[in-house]
């Protein structure tokens, strides 16, 4: 296992941020490379934890020779917005110089390889053939090919990037690794929350394993959800490439999800180990991990069949008051169940009325939040429904 700091110069003079890499496994390029990263958004600690423990399992695979792909690991990827602490109060969602959330507005490198006729040079050196799984194995040679020539050609594509802030090399640095990676984890959670994955739909139902490991409540799929989001990036650029090149043989996307691991405050030590061992599980049951000798191959609980994000309702707050939630995680609710009283705090009614927020949809409790205090548009409850609502389109996630 070799670590390796990167300084990153900060914005601010005389500070700098220290962004923390792990390379585990057989130094050879021609096997799978997964990518995991934590802490995009700062305030998210479980995957921290998590990878944390994956870290000793992964480092106990690689002594007994048992690693079959090459891991790169950044455990804490914004240390940026780990510094951003004020009045001892932790902003780790939204980076405070530009406003930016850290997990929007990330590369769209089918448009940065498009840029000064890239396509058509990229044309000229593609082969030809089919895109679909069923490929002959004629085809399957011309995908791997097509698949060095692109990957190439995005490296270059980043390389020719010029970053100015902090940021920009904090996302470089993480996007050059990510971008030739076959499996790309992005380990988040949300407020208070069952664990869920985000995926494009191409992904599954080729994913489900990842779901049933991770132990998903939900598995949302959305192919462009809106906001630029990490895990989108890399299938993106491979699925419309695809479309662009019909008659080219361009490879399946790699697999690249965001796992979000339940709520902020489900950093438990136990917990975040099974949570590891259970991406272990998933890695052995890829081959990218051998089980361990006598070691009887463990298997998980069926999660959920995908469902499409835009059949998820985003309840929110439509004016300030203190939450009384009416609901629990997990619960299953209809249209119109009071999901929470709203107790108005000003006004004539000021704490005598009792507001009702109500389910838009049939569906699961996936996300409430933990503190209570709201004021209109804050998020009140996720609630998964199977039928895409008519007001969700667009932009699909919270800001
Ligand atoms: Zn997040």
């Amino acid at each position: 296992m070799k670590r390796t700091e990167i300084t990153i110069a900060g914005d601010s003079p005389g500070t700098s941020h220290q962004l923390t890499r792990f390379d585990i496994g057989p130094d050879d390029p021609t096997l799978p490379k997964i990518f995991l990263q934590a802490g995009l958004h700062a305030g998210e600690q479980p995957g921290m934890m998590i990878l944390h423990h994956l870290l000793a399992m992964l480092e106990a695979g690689e002594q007994s020779g048992r690693l079959r792909a090459r891991f790169v690991i950044f455990p804490m990827s914004n240390p940026i917005g780990m510094g951003q602490v004020g009045l001892h109060h932790h902003q780790g969602r939204y980076h405070l110089r530009s406003g930016l959330n850290f997990n929007r507005g990330w590369f769209d490198l089918f448009e940065m390889l498009a840029e000064n006729g890239g396509l058509t040079n990229l044309a000229a050196a593609l082969l030809s053939g089919s895109s679909d799984s069923s490929e002959s194995s004629g085809s399957s040679d011309n995908a791997a090919h097509n698949t060095a020539i692109i990957r190439q050609a995005v490296r270059a594509a980043l390389d020719a990037c010029q970053p100015v802030t902090a940021l920009d090399h904090q996302r470089l640095h993480v996007a050059r690794e990510a971008c030739d990676s076959d499996v790309v984890l992005d380990l988040h959670c949300d407020d208070a929350s069952l664990s869920h994955i985000f995926i494009v739909p191409q992904l599954m139902p080729g994913a489900q394993d990842l779901s049933d490991w991770v132990g998903a409540a939900a598995t949302l799929t959305a192919e462009d959800s809106g906001g630029g989001s990490f895990d989108e990036v890399w299938p993106g650029l491979w699925i419309k490439l695809a479309r662009h090149f019909p008659d080219h043989a361009i490879a399946p996307p790699p697999l690249a999800a965001t796992l979000e691991y339940r709520g902020y405050c489900d950093v438990d030590d136990e917990m975040n180990r099974q949570d590891a061992q259970n991406l272990m599980g998933f890695f052995m049951g890829r081959g990218y991990v051998d089980a361990a000798p006598a070691v009887a191959p463990p298997s998980p609980s069926p999660s959920p069949a995908p469902l499409p994000l835009s059949a998820t309702e985003i309840v929110v707050a439509d004016r300030p008051g203190l939450l009384a939630y009416n609901v629990r995680l997990g619960d299953i609710v209809s249209v119109g169940d009071v999901i929470a009283d709203l107790i108005t705090l000003d006004g004539p009614t000021a704490f005598v009325e009792r507001h009702p927020l109500c389910a838009g949809t049939d569906g699961l409790i996936l996300s409430l939040r933990c503190l209570k205090y709201v004021g209109p548009g804050d998020t009140v409850a996720k609630v998964v429904g199977s039928k895409p609502l008519a007001n969700r389109t667009g932009y699909l996630l919270e800001m």
